[in-house]
Parts: structure tokens; C-alpha cells; sequence
């Protein structure tokens, strides 16, 4: 008997002793393999971020209620501009349809006409314009005179309702007066400038619309009738604004002699103008809205038949 038969008699207990000490042993394997994994299980899932993070542990609040996108409706304007999101889809760039009625820049799309109406709002007409426009599923771009604004009680009213219903606003100068407007013929820039910002401001005023800006000019008696318009236009660029004339119309505003008499003729005249121009497949109509223009009035159902029968859609300038 030596260290050997101690050491054996040590390992027969331990690994080949009595069924007991087996049992234990494989049981207490079991426990340690168990424990680890339900350890590891356990620590996966609720310990691992608090326990081997070496940064610190982050709680953030949850919000209290998430912002909502701001929601954006079909009769709401367009921010800083002169129509409503509705309207969005068939507002085109004023420099780009002047480029185009001008030649500057070739047109290649489909027939495409906007309908322009100088002056107003006027007492007499634009309500039953408006009435027209709807009937026809038309649209068109009113040039706004601010002293227009002012003659007309329910100004606010009318051009809320010209926004709302689809159609846009072009400025047309304060006072609409040549010899303000153009000393010896030549546009003065600061007058016009500032004729500008006293009628936009009044078309915010009037309709409650702070958010509302055109960028649409359309000088009285036409940007081709005057001289020093280089300088004006300059000017006016820097605020965002373009000008633009006709290169169509219904003759409501010609002499007498020339002037047709009832709706047909009005009709026929706006087709025949176009004689005058090369660009017929995009074509701006010169038309008014003023207090003696029942006829304009009468005949636009005809107007708009007319030109949408040789396939024109309608557009807006914005
Ligand atoms: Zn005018």
C-alpha cells in the first residue's frame, strides 16, 4: 500500500466508486452546464446593454406625441406663390411661356393655352367670369389693378375666389397710369417697383393671404410698347418677378372698327390673331375684366369651346 493505492483507492471513489457518487457528479454536470446556458440566456437579454456597455447607459425619453407632417390641402396656396396646390399640376413658370410665345425657347409640348384677364377685379364681371371658368372646367390668370382692389367692396371676396377655384393672380402696376408708369414713354423702375409691392401688398391684405406672392407682371399698354423696360425688367428680377404679354386675343380692347361685335366674332378673332404670331401651339390670350367688358364676358363660353375644339388645354402663369 503506497501513495499509488491511495491515489487509487481516491479514484475508485471518485470515478468508479458507488452508483451515489456517479449520479451526483453527472447531476452536477448538468446543473453546470444548464446554469451557464440559462446564465448566458439570461444575460443576452436583459444584461448584456447594463453590463458591457462602456458608454453610458442612454435613457431616452419617449416623446410625448410625434409632430405630424404638416398636412397639406388641395385648396391651400402654395407658400409664396399666387395659386393653390390644386392648381399646382398645370401652373407654368412665367419666363418659361414667355421664352416659349417669344421663340427664344422652342415649345414642344402638346396645344397649351392660358386665358389672361387685365384690370379686374371689377364689380360687374369677375364673379360671372369665374362662373364661365367653372362650367368649363377653364382657368385662367386675372392681372390685378391695386385701385381695382380698392373700387371694389368685396375685393377680398373675388380674389379669394379666383385662388380657390383654380385659377392665379398676375400683377398689373397700381394706378395703371402711362405717364406715372412711363415718363416720356420710358418705365420709370422705381415707380413700377414700388406700384408692385403696394398691389401685392394689397392682394394679401384684402385676402387674408400673408403666405401670398405673385411673381407674375404684366405691364399696361404691353411690355412692347414702351422704352427703358431693360432696366425695369433688371429691377424687378431681383424680386423674384417676370413679365409677360400676349401673343393672342379677343380684341375686346382694339378700336371700334376692329373690335368684334358679339360671342361668335369674339371667338373668331381669337383664332385669326393668331396669324400673327409664330408660336401657335402655346399662345397667351389678352382678354379684360373691367366694368364695360360684358362682352368679353358673353363670349368667353365660346372662346373656350373654340380653342379647346383645336385642342388646347388651359394653364395658368404663376
Ligand atoms: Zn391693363
Amino acid at each position: 500500500m503506497g501513495r499509488k493505492n491511495i491515489f487509487s483507492s481516491n479514484q475508485n471513489r471518485y470515478f468508479s466508486g458507488g452508483g451515489r457518487g456517479k449520479k451526483a457528479l453527472v447531476l452536477l454536470l448538468l446543473v453546470l452546464v444548464l446554469g451557464t446556458a440559462l446564465g448566458a440566456v439570461i444575460f443576452k437579454f436583459f444584461g448584456e446593454r447594463n453590463f458591457t456597455s462602456k458608454t453610458p447607459i442612454v435613457v431616452t425619453e419617449t416623446p410625448a406625441e410625434t409632430p405630424e407632417e404638416p398636412v397639406v390641402k388641395p385648396e391651400d396656396l402654395v407658400e409664396d406663390s399666387n395659386h393653390i396646390f390644386a392648381a399646382a399640376p398645370y401652373a407654368y413658370s412665367t419666363k418659361t411661356v414667355r421664352e416659349w410665345i417669344t421663340g427664344q425657347v422652342p415649345y414642344t409640348g402638346e396645344k397649351l393655352a392660358f386665358l389672361t384677364f387685365d384690370d379686374g377685379p371689377s364689380v360687374a364681371n369677375t364673379g360671372k367670369l369665374l362662373d364661365v371658368l367653372k362650367a368649363h372646367n377653364a382657368r385662367a390668370t386675372f392681372f390685378i389693378i391695386g385701385t381695382s382692389i380698392e373700387k371694389n367692396a368685396n375685393a377680398g371676396d373675388t380674389l379669394n375666389r379666383i385662388l380657390a377655384e383654380g385659377s392665379s393672380l398676375g400683377l398689373h402696376s397700381y394706378s395703371h397710369v402711362y405717364d406715372k408708369l412711363y415718363p416720356q414713354k420710358t418705365g420709370d423702375p422705381l415707380v413700377i417697383q414700388e406700384e408692385i409691392q403696394k398691389t401685392q401688398d394689397l392682394i394679401r391684405s384684402t385676402t387674408g393671404k400673408a403666405n401670398f406672392t405673385s411673381h407674375v407682371f404684366r405691364y399696361p399698354g404691353g411690355h412692347m410698347s414702351w422704352k427703358g423696360t431693360a432696366e425695369v425688367d433688371a429691377l424687378l428680377a431681383e424680386d423674384g418677378i417676370e413679365h409677360i404679354d400676349w401673343n393672342a386675343m379677343n380684341g375686346d380692347s382694339e378700336p371700334t372698327v376692329r373690335r368684334p361685335k358679339d360671342a361668335a366674332a369674339t371667338a373668331a378673332f381669337v383664332l385669326d390673331s393668331l396669324k400673327y404670331t409664330k408660336v401657335k401651339d402655346v399662345i397667351v390670350v389678352l382678354m379684360h375684366d373691367a366694368e364695360n367688358k360684358g362682352l368679353t364676358l358673353e363670349a368667353l363660353p365660346a372662346v373656350i369651346e373654340t380653342l379647346r375644339n383645336e385642342g388646347y388645354t388651359f394653364g395658368i402663369l404663376k
